[in-house]
């Protein structure tokens, strides 16, 4: 009997471990399909937050190029308004008011102040190339730009602008930079001169230097016409002189009276 009872008992035990043995095997299988699941969750997440991200990326650079457009079709825009403007003066049109042959004639050596749209029409377009010319402006010191414009005596126009140089003194002025660019292609006199840059507190003249090297390349007193760019603020947009401008209509002797001369 007891023999008996020992070997039940021993049955019994064996079957408990079996069943022991059965359940963490079930368990552990029950872990992993959760770890899986897990994982599957995961990668779900994951996938679905690229794509949010990438859809929210997709819409941003629409946008951006979207304002891009919008900002090339305005530049467009005014670039064939200012184009449609200079084209109709060529062809005659003198625009909204023409009073220049009223005016006194600047060869006079009469300084004096005028809109622009009463200056005649060779120094409008001196000033619109001095102000285009000014774009191209290397001033990453003082920042301030200008752009200088002149008529050599076959009719061609000379541009320039300032250069400044981290050394300072190898920098050159728009009103040199003009000229040397026509005297180096042989062209020696010049007929009118037109100066742009913007300074808030009124117009800017040439230095001191560029008067003298102007009177080096005129044959007599010739019109030398200052207009203010458009400030800082408007420069990302078309550069324009407004007809209401004023603009300074002076003289190479005004600017230099007392020049220097002679050496003999
Ligand atoms: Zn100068």
């Amino acid at each position: 009997m007891t023999e008996k009872r020992k070997l039940l008992q021993r049955y019994m035990r064996n079957l408990n471990d079996l069943q022991d043995e059965l359940k963490r095997k079930e368990l552990e299988n029950k872990m992993k399909e959760l770890e899986m699941l897990q994982v599957k969750l995961a990668r779900r997440q994951e996938q679905s937050g690229t794509k949010c991200a990438g859809g929210k990326i997709k819409d941003l650079r629409q946008k951006k190029l979207r304002k891009v457009l919008g900002k090339y079709m305005m530049t467009l825009e005014g670039f064939l308004c200012e184009l449609a403007r200079r084209e109709a003066r060529l062809s005659g049109d003198k625009g909204r008011v023409s009073e220049s042959e009223n005016l006194p004639h600047p060869q006079m050596l009469e300084e004096y102040t005028v809109a622009f749209c009463a200056v005649g029409e060779d120094g409008r377009e001196l000033l619109e190339a001095a102000l285009s010319a000014r774009r191209c402006a290397y001033a990453p010191y003082s920042n301030f730009k200008v752009g200088a414009a002149f008529r050599a005596k076959c009719g061609r126009i000379y541009t320039g602008c300032n250069i400044e140089n981290v050394a300072f003194t190898p920098g050159n002025c728009a009103e040199r930079c003009a000229l040397a660019k026509g005297i180096s292609e042989g062209e020696k006199k010049y007929t009118a001169g037109a100066v742009v840059a913007y300074h808030p507190d009124g117009f800017t003249t040439p230095c001191g230097v560029c008067r003298q090297f102007i009177l080096e390349f005129v044959q007599k007193d010739i019109p030398i016409y200052i207009a203010k760019a458009p400030p800082p603020e408007q420069e990302d947009c078309i550069p324009a002189i407004q007809d209401d401008d004023e603009v300074l209509v002076t003289s190479a002797y005004h600017l230099l009276p007392y020049s220097f001369n002679s050496f003999e």
